[in-house]
Parts: C-alpha cells; sequence; structure tokens
C-alpha cells in the first residue's frame, strides 16, 4: 500500500478537507508509484489562509537577520540532504540525476543568498529638501503569499520564490505541481527542521483549477507568484488585476540559440545538445530554435544529427542515462502533434520524431529526441512552446535577420550567440529582445544571484532571483521626521517664503 502524504496547514500534518487523493507516479516507469496525495478544496485553503494570517503577526516582527539564520540552517540542511532529494525528484519528475543535483544546488545557493540578504534588506536616507528633517525608505513585509509553481523545477522554483518571501518577513502557501508533490513535501520538512515556525508555512496540495484558483481567489491572500504556462498565467492575471493583487508572472519561453559562421562550432554543438535535450526540452528557457547562419548550415545540422541519435534515453536514476521521460503522457501526445503539424508544414525531420522502442521503454513516457530543419520562420513549429524534446532549425543570412527571427515571437525569455566577433557580441546583447542573452553558451544556465525573468508574454516585468525579487516581496515605506518644531510645508516653504 502506497504512502498517503498530508498538506501542512495550521502547524500540522494533515489529510485534506475532502478525503480525496491523487497519485504520484514515476515517468520513466509507472508501475512504480511514489505516493497518494491530497487533493485538496476549498477549504482547505481557507484553513491554511487563516493559519498563515497568525503566522505572519509572529514572524513579520521576527527581525530580518534572524529570518536568514533560519534560512541558513535550511541552507545546511539540503547540502546533507542534496542526494535523498535529488534521488526523490528525478523518481518523480524524470530528469537525470546531474539534473536534479543541479535543481538541489540552486535551493542551496537561493537559501545562502536569502540568508545574508537579512542583514541588508537596505533602504535609503535621503536628503530632506527642509531644514532639520530627516528622509528615509525602508522595507516592510507584506502579508500572506501564495506561491504556484510548475513541475520541470520541483525544489528551485518553489525556493526561488519562498525563501525571498520568507526573509522579508512575510508568510507562505505553496500550491506545488500535482506532476511533483513529493520534492516540495521534503522541503517543507527541511523549512520546519530549521526552525522556521510552524503558521508561516502551508502546503496545500491539489489541482490548479480548484486549490490554485481559491488561492489566487482568496481575498486575505494579497501577493501571488505564478510560474507556469502563459495560458493559465493570462487566467491569473485577470482574478488578480479584478482584486488589485501584487503578481509575479513567469511563463513560456521560445529561446533561440544563433550560430553565426565563424563561431566555434563544436562549442556550439556541445552547447546545442545540452540546451534543446537537457530536461528532455521541458525547460521554459530550454533552445528550441536554433538559428544557423548559410555557410555553417549542412555541416552543422549533419554533425547534430548525428550527435542527437547517440543520446542514451532512459531512466533518469541510472547512470549513462542523457535524456530522462516526459512529465506524462499528455505531455508526449503534445509533442507527437507538433511533430505532426512538422510534417504537414513541410519541414525535414532529420533525426528522432517517434517514440524509441523496447520494452525498456514500455512503461514511460518516453520520447526520441527530434530535429527539424528547413523550418520556416513564423510557422508555428519555430513560434509555440512545445516544452519537449523537439528542436526546429532555421536558416539565416546574415545576422540583422537572424535578430528578427529571434525578435519574431511572442515570448522573450532567453537568446544565445555563437561567435568570435565582439562587435556582433554587444549587439546581440543589445537587440535580441529577451529577458536573457547568454554570449558563446546555451539559452539555459541561469544563476541564483542574478534576476531570472522575460519580457513580452514570458513575464509581467517582475524578476525572480538576484537582488530584484526582494522589492517583490517587500513593501517600500517612507517615514519622514521633522525636528524642526515647526510646521514646514513641502514645496511651499522652501521656495515662497
Ligand atoms: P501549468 O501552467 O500547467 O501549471 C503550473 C501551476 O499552475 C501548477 O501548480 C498548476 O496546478 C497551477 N494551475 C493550473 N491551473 C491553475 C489555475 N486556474 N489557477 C491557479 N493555478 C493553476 O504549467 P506546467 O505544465 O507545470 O509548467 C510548464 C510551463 O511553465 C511552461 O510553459 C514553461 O515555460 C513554464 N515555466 C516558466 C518558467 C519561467 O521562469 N519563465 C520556469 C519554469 C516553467
Amino acid at each position: 500500500m502506497a504512502k498517503s502524504f498530508r498538506n501542512f496547514i495550521a502547524g500540522k500534518w494533515v489529510a485534506p478537507s475532502t478525503g480525496e487523493y491523487f497519485e504520484n507516479r514515476n515517468p520513466a516507469d509507472t508501475r512504480d508509484l511514489i505516493g497518494r496525495f491530497p487533493d485538496s478544496g476549498a477549504a482547505d485553503i481557507e484553513a491554511a489562509v487563516q493559519s498563515a494570517g497568525r503566522g505572519f503577526g509572529l514572524w513579520s516582527r521576527t527581525p530580518a537577520p534572524a529570518r536568514g539564520d533560519v534560512l541558513r540552517r535550511v541552507g545546511d540542511l539540503l547540502v546533507s540532504r542534496k542526494e535523498e532529494v535529488a534521488d526523490a525528484m528525478t523518481r518523480e519528475m524524470g530528469k537525470v540525476l546531474a539534473e536534479t543535483r543541479g535543481d538541489v544546488q540552486e535551493g542551496i545557493d537561493t537559501a545562502f543568498y536569502a540568508a545574508t540578504e537579512g542583514r541588508r534588506l537596505f533602504g535609503h536616507t535621503v536628503p530632506s529638501e527642509l531644514p532639520s528633517k530627516w528622509a528615509m525608505s525602508y522595507r516592510r513585509p507584506i502579508g500572506t503569499c501564495g506561491l504556484i509553481t510548475p513541475f520541470n523545477f520541483p525544489l528551485a522554483i518553489p525556493t526561488w520564490k519562498a525563501f525571498p518571501a520568507l526573509l522579508c518577513g512575510n508568510s507562505v502557501i505553496i500550491k506545488p505541481s500535482e506532476d511533483v508533490p513529493h520534492t516540495v513535501t521534503l522541503l517543507v520538512e527541511i523549512l520546519l527542521e530549521a526552525g522556521l515556525p510552524p503558521e508561516v508555512i502551508q502546503l496545500v496540495h491539489g489541482r490548479g483549477e480548484t486549490v490554485g484558483k481559491a488561492l489566487v481567489e482568496h481575498p486575505a491572500v494579497g501577493v501571488i507568484s505564478f510560474t507556469g504556462s502563459t495560458e493559465t498565467g493570462a487566467g491569473i492575471g485577470q482574478t488578480c488585476g479584478r482584486m488589485h493583487k501584487r503578481l509575479s508572472l513567469e511563463m513560456g519561453g521560445k529561446n533561440a540559440m544563433i550560430v553565426m559562421d565563424d563561431a566555434n562550432l563544436d562549442l556550439a554543438l556541445e552547447g546545442v545538445l545540452w540546451g534543446a535535450f537537457g530536461t528532455t526540452g521541458q525547460r521554459c528557457t530550454a533552445t528550441s530554435r536554433l538559428l544557423l547562419h548559410r555557410r555553417i548550415h549542412d555541416r552543422f545540422v549533419s554533425r547534430l544529427a548525428d550527435a542527437a541519435g547517440k543520446l542514451r534515453l532512459g531512466d533518469g536514476r541510472k547512470s549513462g542515462t542523457d535524456v530522462g521521460p516526459l512529465i506524462h503522457e499528455e505531455s508526449r501526445m503534445k509533442v507527437e502533434r507538433y511533430v505532426e503539424i512538422g510534417r504537414d508544414q513541410g519541414a525535414e525531420l532529420v533525426t528522432g520524431g517517434r517514440r524509441p522502442a523496447g520494452a525498456k521503454y514500455a512503461r514511460g513516457f518516453f520520447y526520441q529526441p527530434t530535429i527539424f530543419a528547413g523550418v520556416k520562420a513564423g510557422s508555428r513549429l519555430e513560434q509555440e512552446e512545445i516544452f519537449g524534446p523537439v528542436l526546429s532549425v532555421v536558416r539565416f543570412n546574415s545576422f540583422d535577420e537572424a535578430v528578427r527571427i529571434n525578435n519574431g515571437v511572442r515570448y522573450g525569455l532567453s537568446s544565445s550567440l555563437y561567435t568570435q566577433d565582439v562587435n556582433l557580441s554587444y549587439r546581440a546583447m543589445a537587440e535580441l529582445d529577451n529577458g536573457i542573452t547568454y554570449i558563446n553558451a546555451p539559452t539555459i544556465g541561469a544563476e541564483a544571484h542574478l534576476p531570472f525573468g522575460g519580457v513580452k508574454q514570458t513575464g509581467n516585468g517582475h524578476r525572480e532571483g538576484g537582488w530584484e525579487v526582494y522589492e517583490f516581496y517587500s513593501e517600500t515605506k517612507v517615514c519622514y521626521v521633522d525636528y524642526s518644531g515647526r510646521l514646514q510645508r513641502a514645496q511651499i516653504d522652501n521656495y515662497d517664503a
């Protein structure tokens, strides 16, 4: 009998009010049942919000350096449990162990950054325009933050949101992806072990359309941070706009790597394999378009097809595996639909394009690394987020044309340029319309201490990571202290007296 996991609400691990559970199975082998997780309802969100309100009262008055100390201990615990958490993550999400170790490391980096931020969280002191008057700003916590996370970074993304939110003095309610509920359960255990007061954090498992929606619509949850698809984010944005909530959206991508004719092609080849097929293409920053200069196009495509054909598909927990399964059957069917679309639109399938054969793959959601060449700018394959191991190759004649193609999609997360030309590198940084541009590296590889996010339909202007996220999770308060002993009227007494 598989274990039944619980929500964490009001300081206790509790069963859902609905009495219902959903199954969490290993996407590499669906016979492996990891556990049953709460299929919660709106009543569980209500209980979590009430508790989080009490948690906020306590935590917001705890000095920021003391809050940082808790997060430092969280980082220490993640270091000591890195292997165990990575293994649990690969088991429920599918990406290879090297990547889930990286995912945990991102959580560790985020914890240690947050810990030291507790001793910064700077405001400003500013000269007043009036004599004997002091002017300053400082950062205050906001309240209860609702955090809604996707499946592809089961630990890192919850930490990107929860750690800065907590450091700033807020309480949090996490609604993790129903595809990866186990990893975040381990994270909450670690936060509690590190000494976070219980009512400061709540974990409510369940479906987006029920508990996710109830969280977004709850009037006492003033902040929503969402990472997921652009479609889901659009609906959340409407609700938050109507209710005047502070909202951070991190959504889809259609990221391009541009390879010029002077590029180091060995480096570019290694980069595109990692960018396109790492995490089975299920990264928001995955390289899903490869723009090749016409002079190197044919050579590069042939080497790439050869190398992609050699990638070893399999269980991410087995050594030697390069590419794991997709997260579930619907994702694999989506990939198949796009492969059909590519064929129908006349693109040339140069490798992959089907499910792998063999008993080893029969129980998982595997799909071969797939490359289409001859993809036209503006076609559906080139424009739409597939979120799987499908790379579209587009030929271009000039740097200007490559920039136009890169910018011609509705998303704007990351981009990359391979060249030896320093002038083109700087032009790329200025002209590629994305939140992140890499030079001589693939479209993936964000570091925890730099702001992360995209432009256009990828986001709504906020950033996760680095120093900027602390502004999202705190409110600026300005204070004036007039010690002149008389009424001083700003804009009037100092000019018209
Ligand atoms: P998804 O939109 O299906 O789900 C994300 C989360 O939203 C889940 O927890 C889900 O339960 C919840 N949800 C669904 N409907 C909801 C609703 N009506 N109200 C509230 N919550 C709801 O996304 P996914 O399939 O888990 O993740 C893949 C997507 O995430 C891709 O589009 C990818 O590009 C994007 N993503 C973006 C970033 C980024 O930082 N830009 C990072 C990772 C993933």
